[in-house]
């Protein structure tokens, strides 16, 4: 059941939801007008490219990413560097940085650590991050709009090396959070977090949804149900789609050895949204802020392992261990 404005909040402080965590006036925010885009970045000729990139085709297979130990050590490793350049990058956000500069920072980043920036000169992207501010639901385009106090930024990095694709994303605050925008941003968090550990070996990719939708609904928010999570290895997106709203038509079962992501988006406001004229950005219809995470998991042979974290098990968007 959906968490209606005069029910009490889910914060347990009493208090109507409306007056509280649901504060409408809180969340009713301007639109975030789309900025100057700079110029793509280069890439050092020593840093092997996605065939996407060189031949500029993406390829139509969507089969299954499922891993031997080889690719498992490789695509383990991608995501580390992912994670590395979300920390890295998120460690910047603040008020009157720009989306661009967050760009160049993470693109020096990936360079640094040796792999591409899967998203550049992907379908004619060209930027090496997403940035999703505030009502953008995602593929926000980095720009020269400075990031105001009480912004949230979504933060979207693929890395690619040695033929595989890491994919995480988190939401940060720039500034001084307003608790209603906080509470969403946290619950995302959790949405995510309890979707990860929902994950059964040779069970329904579905018990992941089950696990967020209502989640999001008890507290007041809807999930977006056109983007989902995808299969990620070699292919940077890939079979299954994860849904993250209940969906009684799909039958996929998840075996070991799979690696697919988890990035719920879920809104304070109705889920619907529309594309600007960039072709990229997805602007919430009634601009209420939305926030997303995402991790890259590995399916086991007793749950999911988030594969998005450091070497030393560091993570921006929290690791399972925040549920217990
Ligand atoms: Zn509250």
């Amino acid at each position: 059941m959906k968490l209606k404005a005069n029910d009490r909040c889910w914060c347990g402080s009493g208090g109507k939801y409306k007056r509280c965590h649901g504060d409408q006036r809180a969340l009713d925010l301007a639109p975030v007008e789309l900025g100057t885009v700079s110029p793509p970045r280069p890439v050092p000729d020593t840093i092997a490219r996605p065939d996407y990139v060189t031949n500029g085709v993406v390829g139509t297979s969507r089969a299954p990413q499922i891993h031997d130990a080889d690719s498992l050590a490789r695509h383990r490793h991608a995501c580390a560097v992912a994670a590395e350049v979300l920390i890295r990058t998120g460690e910047h956000v603040a008020v009157g940085v720009t989306t661009d500069e967050l760009d160049a920072i993470a693109h020096d980043i990936y360079v640094e650590l040796g792999a591409y920036p899967s998203d550049l000169h992907y379908k004619g992207y060209t930027k090496s991050i997403c940035t999703s501010v505030n009502g953008v639901i995602c593929h926000g385009i980095p720009d020269d709009r400075p990031l105001a106090d009480g912004d949230i930024v979504n933060i979207d990095v693929t890395a690619y090396i040695d033929g595989m694709h890491g994919d995480t994303s988190a939401t940060f605050h720039a500034g001084t959070p307003v608790p209603a925008i906080a509470g969403l941003v946290d619950t995302t968090r959790e949405a995510t977090l309890r979707g990860i550990a929902a994950i059964r070996p040779f069970d329904r990719l579905q018990l992941i949804a089950e696990a967020i939708e209502p989640f999001a609904a008890s507290r007041g928010y809807s999930v977006i149900r056109e983007y989902g999570g995808h299969g990620i290895g070699a292919t940077f997106h890939a079979d299954p789609h994860v849904s993250h709203h209940i969906d009684r038509f799909d039958d996929v079962i998840v075996v070991p050895g799979m690696t697919f992501t988890i990035e719920p988006m879920l809104t304070s406001g109705r889920p619907t949204f529309h594309q600007a004229a960039d072709g990229w950005t997805e602007h919430a219809d009634d601009n209420r802020p939305s926030a997303q995470f995402e991790h890259t998991v590995l399916v086991t042979d007793s749950g999911a392992e988030i594969l998005t974290v450091t070497a030393s098990g560091e993570s921006a968007a929290g690791t399972l261990d925040s549920l217990a």
